[in-house]
Order: C-alpha cells, then sequence, then structure tokens
C-alpha cells in the first residue's frame, strides 16, 4: 500500500504554548493569571478546532453586491462566515473591552493581547477592525471629546456582540498612505452647519463596521484634521458612502478591504481642526501595537506547524526533527520568534503602566520608541518564518489546502499596513530625536543589567548604534538612508536584553534552560552558530517542548 503522510496536528495553543505560559507566570500576578487563565484555555482550544474546520471547508471571501434587482444602489457586503461568528467571539472574551478594564489595573493590556495573540489567526484577520476599534476608542478617550466618548465608547467596549461597534480608520487616498499630508478628501459645512465630507479613501478594511475615524481638509484651510463618521444613518442608508469594489488581494482574503468614495458624508471634528494627525496618534500606537501581536501569532502557528511536522515526518531512516541540520534550522527559527515574544509583549506591559499612571518618564519615552520598533521588526521576521515554514513542509508546505500557504499571504501584510518597515523606521528617527538617545539606551542598559552576565554583545551594538547617530546626526540624507538598519539593530538589542531578562527569571524560577538557550542562538552570528555551545543550545531548544 503506499504511504500516506499524517498531516500535523493542532493541540490546544495555550496549553501548548511555553513561552507565553512562562511569560504570564512571570509578568502577571498569581491571581490575574489565574483570573484569566479559562478565557485564554478557550481561545486555545478555539485556535486548535477552527484550524482543523478551515482545512475541511472550501475557502469563502467576501462577497459586494453594488446593486438589488430594481436598480437600488445598496453596496451590500457578505462577510464569510467565520467573519459572521466574529462579533460574538470577540465580545465574550473581550478582545477589545479587556484592554480599557479596570479589574487588572496596569495588567489590562498584557491580558488583553495574551487573548488576541491566541485568535488572531482563528479570526480570519477579523482582529484587523478590532485593532481599529480599539485604536479609535483609545483616540477618542485622548481627545477628550465628551460627546464622542459617550455616543461611541459603549459600542467600542461592548461584552454584547448586540451592540458591538467595529470602526474603520481611513487614511489612505490613491495620492499616498505613508504621506498623508497629501490628502484630497475635503470637509465642507452644509446649509444646517454640519460637516459633510467628500473624497475618494483607496483603502478601508472596515467598511463593514458602524464608524470611522478619517482624516479631511477643511475647505479654505492648509489644516488636516480628524472626523468621526458613522457609516449609516438611524434608518440603516448609507451615510453618503458608496463601495466603488473590494481589493482582489495577495492574502486577508476573508477580510473585506474596499474602495470607497465619500459624497457628503456626515461627520463631526474630534477635537481641534489643525491637529488632525496629532489626534489620530494614539490610533495608530495601537493599531501597530496589534500589528506586532499579530505577527507573533503567526511565527507562533508556523513553529507549532512545523515543529509537529518534523515530528511525524520521516527522511533518510530517521524523523526530521532527529536530523540535525532541520532540528538547527528550526530552533534557530524558534530563538527569533521567543526574542520577538519578549519584545512584542514588553509594549503592552509599558502601554499598561502608562495609561494607569503608573509609568516613568523613562518607560513613556520606551514606549515611543518600542512601538514603531515592535511593528517594523515583527513584520519583516514574520514573513521570513512563514516562507521558512512552507520550506520545512517541503512539496506540501506549497500546497494551498494545508494551509500553510495562506500563513505566508497573509503575513505580507503585516510590513505593509498601519506603516510600511520605512515610515517606521523614519517614525523611530523621530522619537529618538523627541526623548534624547540618551534616555532610550539608558532604558536598554537597565534592562541588561537585570539580566546579569547575559550581555552577549548588545551593549557593543547599542554604543555602535549611538555613534553612528552621532556622526550623522548633521546629514538628513545620510541619516535617513541608514533608519532600517538603525530600527532593527535596536530592536534586536532590545528583544535580547528582554530575552536575556526572562532568560535568568526562567533558570531561577523554573529550572528552564531554555530560554537561554534561545538567547544564545538568537545572539549568536557567523562562526559562533558552530561553536559546541550554540550546537547544545539547539539540542536544549529542539528536544524539549513541554510547556
Ligand atoms: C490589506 C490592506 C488593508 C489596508 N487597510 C487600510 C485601511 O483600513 N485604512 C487605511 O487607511 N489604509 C489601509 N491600507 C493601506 C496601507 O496602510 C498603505 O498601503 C500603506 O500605508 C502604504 O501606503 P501606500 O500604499 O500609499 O504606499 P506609498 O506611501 O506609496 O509607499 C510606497 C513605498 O515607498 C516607501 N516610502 C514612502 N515614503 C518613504 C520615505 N519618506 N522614505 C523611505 N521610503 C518611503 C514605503 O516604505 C513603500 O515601500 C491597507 C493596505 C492593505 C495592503
Amino acid at each position: 500500500m503506499d504511504f500516506v503522510q499524517t498531516a500535523p496536528v493542532l493541540g490546544n495553543q495555550y496549553r501548548d504554548d511555553r513561552v507565553l505560559h512562562a511569560y504570564l507566570e512571570r509578568a502577571l500576578p498569581r491571581e490575574v493569571h489565574a483570573a484569566i487563565a479559562k478565557d485564554l484555555d478557550e481561545l486555545g482550544a478555539h485556535a486548535a478546532t477552527a484550524w482543523a474546520a478551515a482545512r475541511a471547508r472550501t475557502p469563502s471571501e467576501p462577497v459586494l453586491t453594488q446593486w438589488d434587482a430594481w436598480g437600488n444602489r445598496v453596496d451590500q457586503i457578505e462577510t464569510t462566515p467565520v467573519w459572521r461568528h466574529g462579533a460574538e467571539l470577540a465580545t465574550r472574551y473581550g478582545l477589545v473591552a479587556a484592554g480599557h478594564e479596570t479589574t487588572h489595573g496596569a495588567h489590562a493590556r498584557t491580558d488583553q493581547f495574551a487573548r488576541v495573540y491566541l485568535h488572531h489567526i482563528a479570526s480570519e484577520f477579523y482582529t484587523c477592525p478590532l485593532a481599529m476599534s480599539d485604536g479609535a476608542a483609545t483616540a477618542l478617550k485622548a481627545s477628550g471629546n465628551r460627546t464622542l466618548i459617550e455616543r461611541a465608547l459603549p459600542h467600542l467596549l461592548s461584552r454584547d456582540s448586540a451592540t458591538l461597534w467595529l470602526s474603520g480608520q481611513w487614511m489612505t487616498e490613491t495620492v499616498g498612505g505613508s504621506d498623508v499630508g497629501n490628502t484630497e478628501t475635503t470637509a465642507c459645512r452644509d446649509a444646517d452647519g454640519r460637516w459633510c465630507l467628500h473624497g475618494r479613501k483607496w483603502f478601508t478594511s472596515a467598511v463593514t463596521g458602524e464608524m470611522a475615524l478619517t482624516l479631511a481638509r477643511p475647505e479654505g484651510t492648509d489644516a488636516l484634521a480628524l472626523f468621526y463618521l458613522e457609516t449609516r444613518d438611524s434608518g440603516g442608508r448609507w451615510n453618503g458612502i458608496c463601495v466603488d469594489r473590494l481589493k482582489d488581494k495577495l492574502g486577508t482574503r476573508e477580510l473585506p478591504s474596499a474602495e470607497i468614495r465619500l459624497d457628503g458624508a456626515l461627520a463631526e471634528p474630534v477635537g481641534e481642526l489643525a491637529h488632525g494627525v496629532r489626534l489620530i496618534a494614539p490610533m495608530l500606537n495601537m493599531t501597530r501595537t496589534w500589528n506586532a501581536v499579530c505577527a507573533l501569532a503567526t511565527m507562533r502557528r508556523c513553529l507549532a506547524l512545523a515543529f509537529e511536522y518534523a515530528r511525524r515526518r520521516h527522511a533518510f531512516g530517521r524523523a526530521l526533527i532527529e536530523q540535525p541540520l532541520h532540528r538547527a534550522t528550526l530552533a534557530s527559527l524558534q530563538a527569533e520568534l521567543e526574542a520577538a515574544f519578549q519584545l512584542v509583549f514588553f509594549v503592552p506591559e509599558l502601554l499598561g503602566r502608562v495609561e494607569t499612571g503608573t509609568a516613568s518618564p523613562e518607560e513613556r519615552a520606551l514606549l515611543r520608541v518600542l512601538t514603531p520598533l515592535a511593528k517594523l521588526w515583527t513584520g519583516k521576521l514574520a514573513v521570513r518564518i512563514a516562507s521558512e515554514a512552507c520550506e520545512a513542509f517541503g512539496g506540501a508546505g506549497y500546497i494551498e489546502n494545508t494551509g500553510i500557504p495562506q500563513l505566508l499571504r497573509d503575513a505580507q501584510v503585516y510590513p505593509i499596513w498601519e506603516g510600511t518597515t520605512n515610515v517606521l523606521a523614519l517614525d523611530v528617527l523621530r522619537a529618538l530625536g523627541a526623548n534624547g538617545v540618551d534616555s532610550v539606551i539608558t532604558a536598554a542598559d537597565a534592562l541588561l543589567g537585570e539580566a546579569g552576565d547575559d550581555r552577549h554583545g548588545v551593549r557593543a551594538s547599542l554604543s555602535a548604534a549611538c555613534d553612528w547617530l552621532a556622526t550623522h546626526s548633521a546629514h538628513r540624507d545620510a541619516l535617513e538612508a541608514g533608519a532600517r538598519g538603525l530600527a532593527l539593530t535596536l530592536a534586536r538589542c532590545f528583544a535580547a536584553a528582554l530575552l536575556a531578562r526572562h532568560a535568568a527569571w526562567a533558570e531561577r524560577e523554573r529550572g528552564d534552560a531554555r530560554a537561554r538557550a534561545a538567547l544564545a542562538i538568537f545572539a549568536g552570528h557567523g562562526l559562533t552558530r558552530l561553536s559546541s555551545s550554540a550546537m547544545d543550545a539547539v539540542a536544549t531548544l529542539a528536544d524539549n517542548d513541554d510547556p
């Protein structure tokens, strides 16, 4: 009989995730971890059943119907079956609400993003509008606009699917997504003094949502203002919005991303007309944080599947996981994931402190720099790891209904939306300029201090980054040309420092050497990869995956 390879099986993604478990044990008070463990366990179980269910059905995509049988313009979007349950799961597990609730104090954001991390892949990118809804809630709170806060926040933060609202973030136009200063959408007042928007938004990923925050230029001014609008009127009709078409995309195909026209859409300014970009900044910081957590979730899914498959699949007389080169390959990817995990989850940790007023000025400055750093580095890393995951499955990794190609196609969105790698690298330069490089280096140093002697060249790289900035600070073009290299170096330095801190804790508190092994591999480069200690680290990391 012909041999038939068994497919990889995904277990409960909470129970099986050693890195998440150890992190939550370290970062959360015992009672907070205990209080959220049941929800995380259910999300972990759902992740596994959703993966199996997706393999068993024909993929579906949203469909736009622009006209009804009688010639009326209707612009109805039928979403996928998973999306139709999106609100129910999002509210049951508080995927947005948990980040704003006060029960767990400064740990609210860590709780929330553990949930998002576990649910993202199963959600078919329903997390995209959830991210924007969280961003809208955060931006409205920061604006201090009481009317809009009272109107929208109970919906955005609802724990009831019947009252949940999703928000869009409509910025990108045909003239540009990075350079929103070119925005062509105009705002003018009608005879009743209400603001009406006219223009074309080129990418709107949550046109199915109930509201949006969007940029427009009030007529007769140079200002770019932030407006709040509701997509439908009280009778359920579109609020001066036409959906021109849905985008035909490389990935995220379940997510309805639309091109729309605003033709007199009624809207309200969120704050002072001149400060649109400043007012939308809190929203962007939130969506960038979601992006980093979702990129991390993709990496984790890729490696969970690749390790599982490597135990099932045999070549040259033994399981792939026993082939020294295959296990070293997977171990090096796992090391990148573990470092990225520590950096990404440090951002909600800081955010929680800032939002509850318990952060130091240094922590505030650090959050400003680490948010774009985490987003830009993990966006690129997710694509690399998803590509390696395809290869780790051999030919099967190229076959659609294994589910592996979709992970790669979907991953390619992380470096693009919410600011491309270059745009975020330039943002890091701005953040360093505003907060001073020294405070950032001091913060990294403090993290390393906690990590004992495990410094792995991080200090040398940080001081090289400082020297580079000092040398080029007067040469804007040279500074910009090197911004990506600088940002990636800083991201890896912080990730190494945070992983070192975690590794010291894991050894001390749990007698677990795997985080330290991950650090040795992550920080190793060039010929050090061939040292015997590097090979020992591979064995430590690849041989034992007990949570
Ligand atoms: C699936 C998907 C969904 C999306 N959903 C939304 C949405 O809901 N709302 C929304 O507003 N947008 C959305 N976008 C748009 C996205 O945010 C933009 O595509 C992105 O910000 C880039 O803008 P752009 O496409 O105009 O590219 P450009 O701005 O034209 O950039 C092209 C290239 O130039 C580089 N570049 C630009 N400026 C500089 C510079 N100064 N220095 C160096 N390099 C530079 C960029 O890094 C990029 O590589 C979505 C995009 C995708 C793919």
